[in-house]
């Protein structure tokens, strides 16, 4: 399969070290990698987590806000933060980025989400890398309440922007190779389920486990995002961000992580 347009969305554990501070030598590999992606006439729109970590680290906090005004807070300093790196490592390969915060009802309301279309086509037509956030400043879902609401989470919003931008490929970027049958990190025999054409109860009850104390939602929304690719027909795969380049092996068509698409596709 030849992809023309990709969503990537990369989560905050792959943008952070353990230690929570901006992982620069990843950033650079994955912008470095989208814009070389460009080059190749692929058209990319890049989703990214990572605004309160980056913020936490900006301010010198010892550790994230527990308070929903602090966090949104430190969201708004982080979102700077972030796009600040992003624009300053694209800009050395000559690609421009511009930031687009959603919330929910962006994506809800007809005349927003035309006009959220258009703009992202005028920027693609343009070369321009698109950069995607949930508007963490004013929207309570995604930093608050993970598991049960709307985007609540970037794997979700990915998906939902996948979905409006007529992509034909998302990839979310994890801190793990893919889906497993079991948490691996809770058991060492769990193995990687490499396709997957049916979001099932099986599958979200393997996928039910926490994420990673620096990630959000762990495998369940990333199948809530797979469900929305799967009924849009476009194809998604979760693959580890550890190495952005494997982004180029994505777009070959080779195997890699869990491939979720559709029988037939
Ligand atoms: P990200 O921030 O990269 O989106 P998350 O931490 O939200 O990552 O989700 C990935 C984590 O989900 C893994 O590191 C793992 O701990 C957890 N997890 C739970 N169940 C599974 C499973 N069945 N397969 C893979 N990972 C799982």
């Amino acid at each position: 399969m030849t992809y023309k347009r990709i969503v990537v969305k990369v989560g905050t554990s792959t943008l952070t070290h353990d230690n929570g501070r901006m992982n620069y030598e990843r950033m650079e590999k994955l912008v470095r990698t989208l814009c070389d992606l460009q080059n190749r006439d692929l058209e990319v729109i890049l989703v990214t987590s990572g605004a309160i970590a980056a913020g936490v680290s900006r301010i010198s906090l010892q550790e994230r806000p527990k308070e929903l005004r602090a966090k949104q807070a430190v969201a708004a300093i982080g979102q700077a933060v972030l796009m600040n790196v992003y624009d300053k490592i694209a800009g050395e390969y000559g690609v421009n980025v511009a930031q687009i915060l959603l919330t929910r009802a962006d994506t809800d309301i007809a005349e927003r989400r035309q006009n959220l279309t258009a703009t992202m086509s005028t920027l693609l037509e343009w070369g321009v890398l698109p950069i995607v956030n949930e508007n963490d400043s004013v929207s309570p879902e995604e930093i608050e309440n993970i598991h049960s609401k709307i985007f609540g989470d970037n794997d979700t919003l990915s998906a939902v922007v996948a979905q409006l931008t007529g992509a034909d490929l998302l990839v979310l970027l994890s801190d793990i190779d893919g889906l497993y049958d079991k948490n691996p990190q809770t058991s060492s025999d769990a193995q990687l389920i490499s396709d997957v054409h049916e979001i099932n109860a099986e599958l979200q009850s393997i996928a039910g486990g926490a994420g990673s104390s620096r990630g959000t939602g762990g495998m369940l929304t990333k199948l809530s995002a797979a469900e929305i690719a799967l009924k849009n027909g476009f194809s998604m795969i979760i693959a580890n961000g550890k190495t952005p380049e494997v982004l180029y092996d994505i777009v070959a068509g080779k195997k890699v992580g869990t491939l979720f698409s559709r029988l037939g596709d």
